[in-house]
């Protein structure tokens, strides 16, 4: 793409990614308020990975200003490519220790923090920068065992040994629920990590004690249960062509 060829979104992919956020944002908006809490508590974070930048461009017209991506070179490219933009990009899936430099490099935020080399990784290049960086710590609710994520009994020390990193600003606890078709597993897990969210508030230690959980086959569950951030791709943009055990082997 050279400067002088801009991608102008085409309309009617924009009108058809501004209907699918309305119908999303409305089921957020009556989740919550069945629940007893005020929309404005629960955050879309609209969940981009594999989406091209054509899309993602006619999505930045229809006002998705913030992007989730699972894998850290796709979201390293795209920010590149869409640096025009100014999105806020939040990387949402595993990290390896060496790959700690790249999310530096680009994002704004890191929803799964389950490691202390991790964040010692991150913590360094960030002093180094200069900046700091949200991050949530992934839980893994549902015992299942590929998903990544603590172990919740784990949780509470994790929790206890992440100010030294001083960069890293906590915002709360991200999970994946249970993958089955049985809501009360998929909300056991949900529950588990409000009780852990408290637990951590009791303590001092989960920050602003934010819940990054549902996706778009859960999230009315999840906000339910008390997520302020729900993560949603495939209702806002279709099918992906990749299979979700590319993201969390297992699925
Ligand atoms: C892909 C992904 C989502 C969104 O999943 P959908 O079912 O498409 O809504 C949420 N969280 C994470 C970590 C993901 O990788």
């Amino acid at each position: 793409m050279t400067p002088d060829s801009p991608v102008v979104p085409d309309p009617q992919e924009v009108a058809q990614i501004s209907a699918n956020l309305a119908a999303i944002r409305t089921r957020i908006d009556a989740a919550a308020a069945a629940a007893g809490r005020s929309p404005s508590e629960v955050r879309l974070l609209p969940v981009t990975k594999t989406v091209p930048e054509d899309r993602l461009r006619a999505a930045f017209a229809a006002g998705v200003t913030e992007m989730g991506e699972n894998k850290v070179q796709e979201a390293k490219r795209k920010s590149t490519e869409m640096a025009d933009l100014g999105i806020h990009w939040a990387l949402i899936g595993h990290l390896q220790t060496n790959k700690a430099k790249d999310v530096v490099a680009f994002a704004h935020e890191f929803q799964a923090l389950d490691s202390l080399h991790v964040a010692e990784a991150l913590d360094r290049r960030l002093q180094a920068a200069g900046r700091s960086l949200d991050v949530y710590v992934q839980v893994n609710s549902s015992g299942e065992e590929s998903k990544f994520g603590l172990e919740p009994d784990a949780v509470t020390a994790f929790l206890a040994a992440l100010p030294v990193y001083s960069s890293l600003r906590v915002r709360g606890l991200m999970t994946l629920a249970a993958h089955t078709d049985d809501r009360e597993r998929v909300r056991e897990c949900f529950r588990l990590m409000r009780r852990l969210r408290d637990a951590g508030r009791e303590a001092g230690t989960v920050g602003d004690g934010l819940l990054s959980m549902g996706m778009s086959g859960d999230f009315e569950l999840a906000i339910a249960e008390g997520a302020t951030c729900v993560r949603v791709g495939t209702a806002i943009f279709g099918a992906r062509p990749t299979p979700d055990s590319v993201y969390w082997p297992g699925a």
